[in-house]
């Protein structure tokens, strides 16, 4: 169930890695109930494929890439089985006897299995929520990834669009009272992604040189495929649905999913009350440098007496420093060396060179969410290329180009490539997949993994990054503040009736952005839940726990090393890696 839901939500596709048979090469003799328990959880991943073909094909497993699961009554019923049967497996193990690397795969395992029961007896998205219906990224994906010879992929491809009818027919019986935003997400992206079957297909049977008797046979299936999905589409379009459900959660749905989908420390109402303080925090350090910036930028405008408002003129001023709409993907291109040679040089972090990472013009059926992304190859996948999703401004028109321009300006341009690439996103992914643990590996912790994004921003401005300037730090708070707003705006929307107008103001007002950022804003929190605050609250436990290593190591902390170690645990939940490095005594001197 997890993987559906990443499908929408992520500002990054969830494909982290591991390498199993790492943990053989500890010199220490395992206790038998840790062999016994990697043999299990050996046997729980085999499990996991044969249950979701399609996730074990996203984090580059194979084996099953020729099948699609019809979504219907049965299929959720295997799963809840499936889940049942693991449970009582975890009851006979002896969790005390285990390593602690082992237990918190355990945890993180147990916490799987209550998220997908959860979802199909509680939160039941796939009744009122037909964006988890489509098919397209997946085989996007076959036709894009180098992983196996191209007449192998595109047989793949053939029998696996076989039960593309089925699929949607069993949508269409499923659905029931679907809220409008996620209806009208599942038209725009459903039909975004019909070319992955016409163009990209026709490109691909080119480039192969496909037998004519072969090929035709692979578009007459596509031609079915294409009419299913059209045929979701309009059925969607049509639908009769006099009681939508309101897209926001409620309080009950939205604690669980934070409680399974975070696995913080904290509960969300403590994460939404230190949100709100740290807003206020924010805003004043903001201010002190608006006040410092004044002169140099806005000598010949009054400062107003409303701290907001002059906040707002300084980032309005240096907004306009910003990149040209069709050099908006160059430029980010022209980034990615420079942030690699300032952190060899400030001794951050290492960075492995053999792995590139290839910007790319954000595919079709990935549009409608979030501006840039990665998509990093799986566990299995280890030549797959990682790509840099940039979405592209053509077509748009120049106002609305304009705005999200200054929004993505100068300084937050840079500021964005960290989170998103190095040692952002991308980093940590290079490093979780040479995790010694698949679990963590393909159980990745969201919190964790935007927490690090999020974390690295401001470690990059603390050792130097853009000299201490204080225009790079004012935007960076304003970026920052965009963090803590996403969880006051989830929070708000989805358990406090939060109306559009309110969210307007706290974002435009509160947290300076343009308005074509706002609203996208708003589309994202109307289509996704809990998943915005996971940049906040993973940065906020992170950057605490450093705090707290420094005082406790005093002179032995070392930044690189602890970066190096804090990835190494691969993407588990920030409170688990802190209970581990705690406890690691070569660590910890
Ligand atoms: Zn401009
Ligand atoms: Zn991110």
């Amino acid at each position: 169930m997890k993987r559906i839901f990443i499908g929408i939500t992520a500002c990054i596709i969830l494909t982290s890695c591991g390498n199993h048979t790492k943990t053989t090469d500890k010199t220490e003799a395992m206790s038998n109930d840790d062999s016994l328990f990697d043999n299990f959880k050996q046997q729980f991943v085999d499990d996991l494929w044969k249950m979701y073909p399609s996730w074990a094909s996203s984090q580059g497993y194979h084996k099953y890439d020729s099948l699609l699961v019809v979504p219907n009554e049965e299929s959720r019923a295997k799963e809840l089985a499936f889940c049942k049967s693991v449970e009582l497996m975890l009851k006979i193990v002896d969790l005390s006897k285990l390593s602690d690397n082992n237990k918190t795969d355990y945890y993180m395992i147990e916490n799987q299995l209550n998220t997908t029961e959860w979802a199909i007896n509680s939160c039941k998205a796939y009744e009122w929520n037909p964006s988890v219906y489509n098919v397209c990224g997946e085989f996007a994906e076959m036709l894009n990834n180098n992983y196996d010879t191209l007449p192998m992929r595109l047989h793949n491809f053939y029998l696996k669009m076989q039960n593309i009818p089925a699929y949607y027919e069993a949508a269409k019986k499923n659905i029931k009272n679907p809220t409008k935003e996620h209806t009208q997400l599942a038209i725009d992206q459903n039909l975004g992604g019909v070319s992955v079957f016409e163009k990209d297909l026709e490109d691909a049977l080119k480039k192969d040189n496909t037998k004519k008797e072969i090929a035709d046979g692979i578009r007459a299936r596509a031609k079915e495929a294409v009419a299913a999905i059209k045929g979701f589409a309009d059925w969607l379009k049509n639908l009769k649905n006099e009681t939508p459900r309101s897209f926001r959660l409620g309080k009950e749905l939205y604690a669980k999913k934070f409680e399974y989908d975070i696995q913080s420390g904290y509960t969300a109402d403590e994460i939404y009350k230190k949100a709100l303080e740290h807003k206020e925090e924010l805003h004043k350090q903001m201010f002190e440098l608006t006040k410092q910036l004044w002169s140099k930028y806005l000598a010949d405008k009054k400062m107003p007496e409303n701290k907001l408002e002059a906040i707002k003129m300084m980032i309005d001023k240096l907004s306009l420093k910003h990149v040209a709409a069709d050099s908006f993907q160059i430029a980010i291109e022209q980034q990615i060396p420079k942030l690699v040679e300032f952190i060899k040089q400030k001794d951050l972090i290492y960075i492995d060179p053999s792995k590139p990472l290839v910007v790319r013009k954000e595919p079709a059926y990935m549009a409608g969410v979030a501006g840039a992304s990665i998509s990093a190859p799986g566990p299995y996948d280890k030549n797959g290329n990682t790509y840099y999703n940039v979405g592209s401004l053509s077509g748009w028109d120049k106002d609305k180009a304009e705005s999200y321009l200054r929004e993505y300006n100068h300084y937050i341009l840079q500021i964005l490539n960290i989170h998103e690439a190095i040692p952002g996103h991308y980093t940590q992914l290079v490093y979780s997949n040479q995790s010694p643990s698949i679990i963590k590996a393909i159980l990745g912790n969201g919190a964790m993994i935007e927490g690090w994004a999020v974390y690295t921003e401001r470690m990059m401005l603390e050792s130097g990054y853009g000299n201490n300037e204080p225009e790079m730090w004012l935007m960076y708070y304003k970026w920052n503040l965009r963090a803590t707003c996403n969880t006051i705006l989830d929070y708000g929307v989805h358990t406090k009736e939060m109306s559009k107008e309110d969210a307007m103001h706290l974002l435009i007002d509160e947290a300076f952005q343009q308005k074509a950022e706002a609203e996208g804003k708003w589309k994202r929190v109307s289509v996704t839940q809990v998943q915005l605050t996971s940049y906040f609250t993973g940065y906020t436990e992170i950057y605490d726990f450093r705090e707290e290593l420094k005082k406790k190591m005093g002179d032995k902390f070392n930044l690189k090393q602890f970066h190096e170690k804090f990835l190494s645990y691969g993407s588990a939940p920030v409170k688990y890696i802190k209970q581990l490095m705690l406890a690691d005594s070569t660590y910890i001197k």
